[in-house]
């Protein structure tokens, strides 16, 4: 025990690997803590540390906005660098390190969308793909008939059609926009699906084939949802531009 200490102490300048997982006052083993469990001493980021990580939360996708709140909460008053003024240069650089990190990792993990994307990007995962912009196959009816209205009424617009026409067009419109959002919706459902698959595999400790292949699926339905909401943006912007 003592050797491995000192091992790690006489380590410790020269890399950070060793610091980021031994406090650089007492080289206690913190596990990644944002303070030493033996002298409460603030601790530099672990390398590599993730957002799940932070919050000390494994990766899952359910997550109890309430307790991710209080704790970012606690965590915010704690890290804050009012609480640092009378330490070393080095701490309440930590201490800034560590708050700016605290809203990025809240900032993402309390949005379900962020947080899958996020996710997805810790594996290399997260894939918009080339065909970004193109429609789903089982939508490309729906959406060439969206594109359709939508000229119709630019074009309506343009040169002056009448009010009659013109309130048609608009109907045509909000019509194909209830249509989209209830797709929408459906997609965020399939998603919250997949999500709660991905915490299953990851509570029974599924290989990791079975757990690319649901992150293949989760990064499909991002596609489709960013797809389907800028459809919803488009239709939701043409029709408040008024006439
Ligand atoms: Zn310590």
């Amino acid at each position: 025990m003592d050797s491995e200490r000192n091992h790690r102490f006489m380590n410790a300048p020269s890399t950070t690997e060793t610091t980021s997982e031994n406090c650089r006052n007492c080289s206690a083993a913190t596990g990644g803590a944002h303070f030493c469990p033996a002298c409460g001493k603030i601790q530099p980021l672990p390398r590599g540390a993730d957002y799940f990580a932070f919050f000390g939360l494994p990766r899952k996708l359910t997550l109890d906005s309430a307790a991710l709140e209080q704790r970012f909460h606690s965590l915010s008053w704690k890290l804050h660098p009012d609480h640092f003024v009378r330490a070393t240069e080095d701490e309440r650089q930590l201490s800034l390190d560590r708050s700016s990190q605290l809203n990025d990792a809240y900032r993402t993990l309390r949005d379900p969308i962020a947080r899958v994307e996020y996710l997805l990007g810790l594996d290399g995962m997260r894939n918009e793909g080339e065909k970004k912009q193109q429609a789903p196959p089982e939508l490309l009816a729906e959406v060439f008939e969206l594109n359709e209205s939508l000229d119709e009424l630019r074009e309506a617009r343009a040169s002056g059609e009448n009010a009659a026409q013109m309130t048609e067009l608009r109907a045509n419109l909000e019509a194909a926009q209830h249509k989209f959002e209830s797709l929408l919706a459906e997609v965020d459902q399939e998603l919250e699906c997949v999500s709660a698959e991905w915490d299953a595999a990851l509570g029974s400790r599924a290989d990791e084939a079975a757990r690319k292949k649901i992150m293949e699926r989760l990064n499909g339905v991002l596609n489709r949802r960013s797809y389907i909401r800028n459809l919803v943006n488009g239709v939701r912007k043409e029709l408040v531009t008024g006439d």
